[in-house]
């Protein structure tokens, strides 16, 4: 009897497929699987899926367990694995899509505390047009109440100039607030 259920999950699993096809333009079925975007990936070592392998659940129609995989909340969008494949696939587009449809599906993200620190980071780029670092941590320990976590790393950011006291202005700031405005209206 579970049989139609069965059917049911993967015409709803393939409109996912479809879902993350149209919001990150790329096609997964292009994907050779050559492992050039994992070998250059900075956190592939601590993720559970490689990003070759995401894209590889996406070929076989996995969509759930790349929207429930830790690999697409660690992602740093540092583009080197798009910047590798061969097949010009914008696999860190790909995993934004992810991270935007798993929210959208309200999927708890595998890594905990990590959605606090993704809208965090949106919310401080939507207000000032880039990223205020000290702004950020505040804001995310405030939120996710881990005020000591990693309080040792401060003086020796602050030696190297990595933590700005003052967020710095930009031409267009508001440009990336309308953009941001617009997205939430979608
Ligand atoms: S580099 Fe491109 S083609 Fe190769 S595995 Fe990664 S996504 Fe696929
Ligand atoms: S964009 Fe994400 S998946 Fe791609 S190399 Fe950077 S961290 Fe890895």
């Amino acid at each position: 009897m579970d049989y139609p259920l069965k059917i049911t999950l993967q015409a709803f699993a393939s409109d996912l497929i479809k879902e993350a096809e149209r919001l990150s333009g790329m096609d997964p079925a292009s994907c050779m699987q050559c492992g050039m975007c994992t070998g250059g990936c900075p956190l592939a070592y601590e993720m559970d899926y490689s990003p070759r392998q995401i894209l590889r659940l996406l070929q076989l129609g996995l969509i759930n367990e790349a929207l429930n995989s830790r690999a697409i909340w660690l992602c740093l969008t540092c583009e080197t694995c798009t910047a590798r494949c061969p097949r010009e696939i914008d696999l860190a587009k790909v995993m934004s899509s992810l991270r935007e449809m798993a929210i959208t599906q309200k999927i708890e993200p595998a890594e905990k505390d990590i959605l606090i620190f993704h809208r965090s980071f949106l919310e401080l780029i939507k207000r000032g047009g880039r990223l205020f670092e000290l702004g950020l941590v505040g804001l995310y320990k405030l939120r996710s109440r881990r005020l000591f976590q990693d309080l040792f790393l401060a003086p020796a950011m602050l030696r190297r100039g990595k933590l700005q006291f003052i967020p710095r202005k930009m031409k267009g700031q508001d440009k990336v607030a309308r953009i941001f405005t617009k997205i939430e209206k979608q």
